[in-house]
């Protein structure tokens, strides 16, 4: 017996310990020896495609698991049929396989549901994702999944497409950045390239559209893809659509888009706690295939406390303080790690105190503007000498910033997320046929941008 069937062995022995008897002898009682070994992968055959998708949706994990407790090291299972080990062994490198990640549909193969790790802060729309990619156009169509930036949409949106692929490989699937679409538009549609585009947009199964907020003030582009959008949908085609903010707040996208977007169901991700944060950190050291599996709790404690909103952050802080504690050799401990991110900790101190004065010199020119104080400001007072500066300067933060409606919101006596909005969406309206405000407004952005010259 050589290590791997020693090591598959061990790991069935276990298996069989977890799962009830009838699953196990369904499952893996035909399965006693592995195939081969190679670029970290053990290959174990299996009879039929069936047994390999039941086996990579409900146990690789495990089996994974398993093979990191009992094996030094980082080692994984891969199941395949003999008709899918002839094409694969003759490749020429082997190793070139393992970095193209990129599959059909224009899908990266490792945004998975099984990669996605689930907290408070997503359980919805993961589990609404799941269900959609489970019976795709039946569940909610369209899925509309929308959240701040760096939160996981592109990762869930992108997992429906490699579950509905793995389920079914014919299927016609394609995931597509707004920014494409509008490329796709004006070298296609604008051209009189029109086959072309219906080949590739109207005979889709499953239709993946990221960013949606991007459409904004391209009518052309939005009314091709209203049209678009209601052929698939028609035929119970599946669209996904992601979103930087709910779809009744998307601006220059036409309302029959937006209404559009509303039928189906909404899901929202939001920022993870810290221990959420954490177990991400930990996923993401097995799904990087880094040799490193026990990382001292201080250190994932102080990587997830200092890159709190944005997880694409958070996996950039840990890769560096990986190649750092690699290239130089060392220990990965506490004091190593605060020294691979000082240069990042240190530059988003700057910016965000950078930002917070910003803020402040808003609120202090507005209330000088308008010769109140900023206490009276940001306060509660009802009266109308406050109520405007204060929703002017609540959308001039917004316009200059760009900043979540939650936190003006919080610049602002901590005031939710609608009252700020409701404050935005007035001035903005005011602004159409309100010459006063305009003029005032104008002459505030100026004082805005000379002191933010300096
Ligand atoms: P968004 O599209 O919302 O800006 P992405 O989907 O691009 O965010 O996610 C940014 C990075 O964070 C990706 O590398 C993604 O894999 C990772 N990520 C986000 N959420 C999770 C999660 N829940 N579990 C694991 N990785 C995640
Ligand atoms: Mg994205």
């Amino acid at each position: 017996m050589n290590i791997y069937d020693e090591l598959w062995s061990k790991i069935l022995g276990e298996l069989e310990n977890i799962f009830s008897e009838e699953t196990f002898q369904e499952v893996f009682s035909n399965l006693k020896s592995t195939h081969k070994y190679q670029n970290g992968h053990v290959y174990v055959l299996v009879p039929t495609e069936f047994d390999k998708n039941r086996i990579n949706k409900f146990y690789l994990s495990k089996i994974n698991d398993l093979a990191k407790k009992f094996h030094k090291e980082n080692i994984r299972f891969k199941f395949v049929t003999e008709a899918e080990l002839v094409p694969e062994e003759t490749l020429v490198s082997p190793e070139l396989n393992l970095e193209f990640k990129y599959r059909t549909g224009n899908l990266n193969a490792t945004y998975t549901f099984d990669n996605f790790v689930v907290g408070k802060s997503n359980l919805f729309a993961f589990r609404t994702a799941m269900k959609v990619a489970d019976q795709p156009g039946s569940v909610a169509n369209p899925l509309y999944i929308f959240g701040d930036v760096g939160l996981g949409k592109t990762h869930l949106m992108q997992a429906i497409g490699n579950y509905i692929l793995d389920q079914n490989i014919d299927s016609k699937v394609l995931y597509v950045k707004a920014d494409s679409f509008i490329d796709d538009y004006t070298s296609l549609v604008q051209k009189s390239k029109m086959d072309v585009f219906n080949a590739k947009y109207r005979e889709l199964d499953v239709l993946l559209v990221d960013d949606i907020q991007i459409l904004a003030g391209k009518t052309q582009t939005q009314m091709e893809f209203f049209k678009l959008f209601d052929i698939l949908y028609q035929q119970n085609k599946q669209i996904v659509i992601t979103s930087d903010k709910p779809a009744n707040e998307l601006k220059n996208i036409m309302s029959r888009l937006t209404t559009r977007f509303s039928v189906g169901l909404s899901v929202d991700i939001q920022v993870p706690d810290l221990e959420h944060r954490i177990e991400i950190i930990k996923k993401k050291l097995v799904t990087e295939s880094s040799n490193i599996t026990d990382i001292p709790k201080e250190v994932l404690s102080f990587i997830a406390s200092s890159f709190v909103t944005n997880i694409r952050e958070l996996e950039g802080a840990l890769k560096r303080v990986l190649f750092y504690c690699l290239t130089y050799n060392i220990d990965l401990n506490l004091e190593n790690t605060k020294e691979a991110l000082e240069p990042l900790l240190k530059t988003r101190k700057k910016s965000n105190s950078l930002n917070e004065n910003n803020f402040d010199r808003i609120q202090s020119i507005v209330s000088d503007f308008y010769q109140i104080t900023v206490d009276d400001l940001i306060g509660k007072k009802r009266n109308s000498k406050y109520i405007l500066p204060r929703h002017i300067a609540m959308y001039l933060i917004k316009i200059n910033y760009n900043i979540p409606y939650k936190t003006i919101g919080s610049l602002f006596g901590d005031r939710d997320h609608s009252t700020v909005l409701a404050a935005c969406e007035k001035i903005e309206n005011e602004l159409k046929h309100d010459k006063a405000l305009e003029l005032a407004i104008d002459t505030i952005q100026k004082k805005i941008a000379s002191i933010n010259h300096i």
